[in-house]
């Protein structure tokens, strides 16, 4: 096992290293990942996300375990999103493709945009009709994408940009794209690479089932590499309003305030389920509310951001704490930023002190205060 990140050795000497820093996760990984020298590489210097403590809510859990989140909202364009987009536009250039095309509840759009523009192609991005968070549509409208909002839900759009990308030359970069999820099992390699072996648990929010699917992927080609000599326990958290893993059955009306895993009906369905078996994780539901509750204690309690979605896998974490082995290291994804979505965070805050309409005088301050 190896602490050492290939790139520092392989391409750059440790000065220049220094000097540009991280080169962005395919040059990092480049040995691990479907590239070759040919490949354009498309990059806005993604991954190396922070992984920090929460010791907040490892409390809540008790029995000496360690709990660390995954800040992956740290991304070029705030969400994971970017680890599969680096690598699926980059391969979408080397083919030669001029325009790419994706299904989106906003965070694989924003992605989409940005990468496409990077590498010169146009970007089509099909979204649900008022169902997108407010900071994504503003990211994909001004990085320049053809934004369709569709009256329908994400499972249709999905089914539509399938059919548009086999009748019409335009590349499909949904996680159904296999280099999304060969760029997205990256942070599998982050986190051995950061802990020095694989935690006890990974926690992870399931909306379409591509990151736990890519996720598993990793953790295997690391293990097989002997970079870990553990394989995680997979556990996937869905809403309880757009859960079709948990129940069995796609849901024909998805709902949940965490907007970007309001999903019926997942691309990576069966995959995820091998994970999950082949790991003995598991897959469990936390209501909006218990996701609500995960985000504000993130945020009040740790100073992490974090977008609705992102806080189901600690609302999961939390829901099943009684499962959790002692001293276990467990990490939660958190996906996606908190910005991303400001009518949540605003609607769902629970903050009291937000005083308005104030008289602009030192005196009206200072007993506001309680001065
Ligand atoms: C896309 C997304 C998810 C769900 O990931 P899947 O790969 O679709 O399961 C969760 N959280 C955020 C913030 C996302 O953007």
């Amino acid at each position: 096992m190896t602490l050492e990140l290939s790139y520092q050795s392989k391409l750059l000497s440790p000065y220049q290293s220094k000097l540009q820093g991280w080169p962005g996760l395919i040059e990092a990984y480049r040995s691990y990942l479907p590239v070759t020298e040919e490949t354009p590489v498309v990059s806005l210097k993604e991954g190396n996300t922070p992984l920090i403590p929460v010791p907040a809510i490892a409390d809540k859990i008790g029995r000496q375990v360690e709990v660390f989140v995954k800040y992956d909202g740290l991304n070029p364009t705030g969400s994971f999103k970017d680890r599969g987009m680096t690598l699926a536009i980059s391969k979408a250039k080397e083919a030669g493709a001029k325009a790419v095309i994706c299904a989106s509840t906003g965070n694989t759009s924003a992605a989409a945009a940005a990468y496409a523009l990077r590498g010169g192609m146009r970007a089509f991005v099909l979204i649900p009709d008022g169902y997108v968070a407010l900071g994504k549509l503003a990211q994909a409208l001004l990085y320049g994408a053809e934004v369709l909002a569709i009256k329908g839900n994400f499972d249709q759009a999905l089914q539509i940009v399938k059919d548009v990308a086999k009748k019409y030359p335009v590349t499909l970069v949904n996680s159904v794209n296999p280099y999304r999820l060969e760029g997205q099992k990256t942070g599998a390699f982050e986190l051995v690479d950061t802990l020095g072996d694989a935690p006890d648990w990974l926690c992870i929010p399931v909306g379409n089932a591509g990151n736990i699917t890519a996720y598993w992927m990793g953790f295997c080609q690391y293990h097989k590499s002997k970079k870990c000599d553990r394989l995680p326990k997979m556990m996937g958290f869905q809403a309880a309003g757009a859960a079709p893993i948990v129940k069995g059955y796609p849901i024909a009306h998805p709902e949940t305030v965490a907007s970007a895993i309001r999903i019926g009906n997942p691309a990576s369905w069966k995959k995820a389920i091998e994970a999950q078996k082949a790991s003995q994780g598991s897959f469990t539901a936390v209501t909006d509310e218990e996701i609500l509750e995960a985000y504000r204690l993130l945020a009040s309690n740790e100073g992490i951001f974090c977008e609705p979605a992102s806080a189901a896998s600690v609302a999961g974490l939390l829901k099943i704490k009684d499962q959790v082995p002692r001293g276990a290291k467990i990490v939660c994804v958190l996906t996606g930023h908190g910005l991303k979505d400001p009518d949540v965070a605003i609607k769902h805050s629970h903050n009291d002190h937000f005083s308005q309409g104030i008289e602009p005088t030192t005196e009206a301050v200072a007993k506001i205060m309680g001065l």
